[in-house]
């Protein structure tokens, strides 16, 4: 964790906690914020060579003119329990992943439990960011979903999202769809995690009308949050027991 930026510190503090309940040995590394690209490479090197350390976790933004990508490069694949180095992400594109990332992860793993068939349906993800909206549709396209990926530029947001069966929004704009142009029976994943001026928590989902139309749907908070937080404990798992040649039960 380089910095003090108080959402990331949150998101530190939880995964620490859910890390510990699990009884998973964590050791959370504060960096000063004017830390110096070198000697954050340098401490990753370091990292990748401690053979008790399965898993490495750099927590975005970096703060400052810090090079995240860099950072993220020099991570070993192998305890890059994200699933953001470009090897990793290379693998889950051409379907045979090492890990998921996370959120993406926790997606399917809610469709799944919902008991929501993806084969041959209309899925339409809102946002195209590396780190959910890509790897989503990726794993919606292999699970054989005709997927729609929207973005900045999408001219007229209001028919794609009409159209989906499985609807996944990941813009981070505060109640920026409105529930009825939700598809009635949809499955409705709301990733977007955004701060309200009263320091509330909202999604990208205006509820009004979406609770009638959706046939699930996730809550922000306490959704798609927390599942991720456990693909991250899955990651390290799976990551654990690769690094030892044990096949996880
Ligand atoms: P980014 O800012 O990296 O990406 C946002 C994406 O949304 C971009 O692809 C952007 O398009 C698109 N977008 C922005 N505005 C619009 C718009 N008005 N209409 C259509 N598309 C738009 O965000 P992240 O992917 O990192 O995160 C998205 C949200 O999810 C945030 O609220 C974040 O806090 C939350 N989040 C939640 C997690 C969880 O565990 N629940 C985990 C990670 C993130 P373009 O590519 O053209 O710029």
């Amino acid at each position: 964790m380089v910095g003090t930026d108080p959402a990331s510190r949150i998101y530190v503090e939880r995964k620490a906690r859910v890390a510990e309940r699990l009884g998973f040995a964590h050791r959370q590394v504060d960096l000063p914020p004017d830390i110096s690209q070198e000697r954050l490479l340098a401490l990753v090197a370091e990292l990748n060579r401690v053979q008790k350390v399965d898993g490495i976790l750099v927590q975005l933004p970096l703060p400052g003119d810090l090079d995240g990508d860099a950072v993220l490069e020099a991570i070993d694949p192998a305890k890059d329990v994200d699933c953001f180095h470009p090897l990793n992400t290379g693998l889950l594109t051409l379907g045979r992943p090492r890990f998921v990332p996370c959120t993406a992860a926790a997606i399917m793993a809610i469709l799944e439990h919902w008991g929501v068939g993806l084969s041959g349906r209309s899925a339409t993800v809102v946002g195209r960011s590396p780190i959910v909206g890509r790897p989503v549709s990726l794993l919606l396209d292999r699970a054989g979903a005709t997927v729609t990926v929207c973005h900045s530029r999408t001219p007229d947001l209001e028919p794609h999202v009409r159209a989906a069966d499985i609807l996944v929004l990941a813009l981070g704009r505060p109640l920026a769809i409105p529930g009825r142009w939700v598809k009635p029976g949809a499955a409705v994943l709301d990733v977007g995690i955004n701060r309200m001026p009263d320091g509330s928590l909202c999604g990208d989902l205006d509820y009004g009308h979406a609770m009638d139309r959706a046939a699930y749907i996730t809550p922000v908070p306490g959704g798609v949050g927390p599942m991720t937080i456990a693909m991250l404990m899955r990651n390290t798992f799976l990551a654990a027991s690769a690094r030892q040649n044990v096949t996880p039960g």
